[in-house]
């Protein structure tokens, strides 16, 4: 199968490359959209030092095309949103409502392009292993991921659209709801009004912010911002003037 594989800094080429079996708990998936996001462009350019060779992506939506034989929550034919910060809901801090920080699915395998049992799923035809960017690789025709690194959605949803909940809604939207605990009645402001931060702008939103502040030198960032939540907009000359009168 194809794969998007990046194989040095600025170097990357569309390569033919292999998917190991599902395991147990892993599930095949035919992906049908992904999304390009700013991390994968810092493994492109060698910014974020990633393991060589690695399949990029990490915002992506499919369908369900085998199943490991563990695996009970998944079928074949679910479309799923893939999700590169799985949690088992049952660890310690899991149970403290710290799923980022599952015992289950360390950090450290996911930065180095590994499945949570420390191996890869996608090789080359000569058997060399390829690593997977956040044990995701699904910047490719299909991928070979754990069960619990996908959320099943309904099938009235286009994969196209629900691919990039698997990052930037997921991040914004977590940044605003989760991280800064965003309550009824907050005035927040949010600076970047990137894919990360129109999100942060709709969670403020979400979670009843009263006031929510747009930030950014993109004035066309900035109108799409008011479409999506944002009542106030400012850039950095309005934030300099303030900061002189402030001062
Ligand atoms: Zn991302
Ligand atoms: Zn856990």
């Amino acid at each position: 199968m194809k794969a998007v594989v990046v194989t040095g800094s600025n170097e990357f080429e569309v390569e033919e490359i292999e998917l190991l079996p599902p395991k147990a708990h892993d599930i095949r998936v035919k992906m049908k959209a992904c999304g390009l996001c700013m991390s994968d462009h810092h493994v492109i350019s060698g910014s974020m030092p990633t393991p060589l060779p690695c399949v990029i992506g990490h915002e992506g939506a499919g369908v369900v095309a085998e199943v490991g034989s563990a695996v009970t929550r998944l079928a074949v034919g679910d479309p799923v949103v893939l999700n590169f910060s799985p949690s088992c809901g049952k660890c310690a801090m899991c149970q403290r409502g710290l799923g980022l920080y599952c015992s289950s699915f360390p950090v450290e395998k996911q930065l180095a392009g590994l499945q949570p049992d420390g191996n890869v799923r996608h090789q080359r035809a000569d058997g060399s292993p390829v690593q997977s960017f956040f044990g995701m690789g699904c910047m490719a025709e299909e991928t070979v991921i754990h069960e619990d690194s996908a959320v099943k959605v309904d099938p009235s949803i286009d994969l196209t659209r629900a691919c990039v909940v698997s990052c930037g809604v997921m991040t914004g939207a977590g940044a605003a709801i989760n991280t800064g605990g965003v309550r009824p009645g907050d005035s927040v402001a949010v600076f970047g009004c990137g894919g990360v931060g129109l999100n942060a702008i709709q969670g403020a939103r979400i979670a009843g912010a009263t006031k929510i502040f747009a930030v950014d030198l993109s004035e066309q960032k900035l109108e799409l911002a008011k479409t999506l939540g944002a009542e106030y907009k400012t850039d950095k000359r309005h934030l300099f003037n303030q900061s002189i009168i402030h001062s």
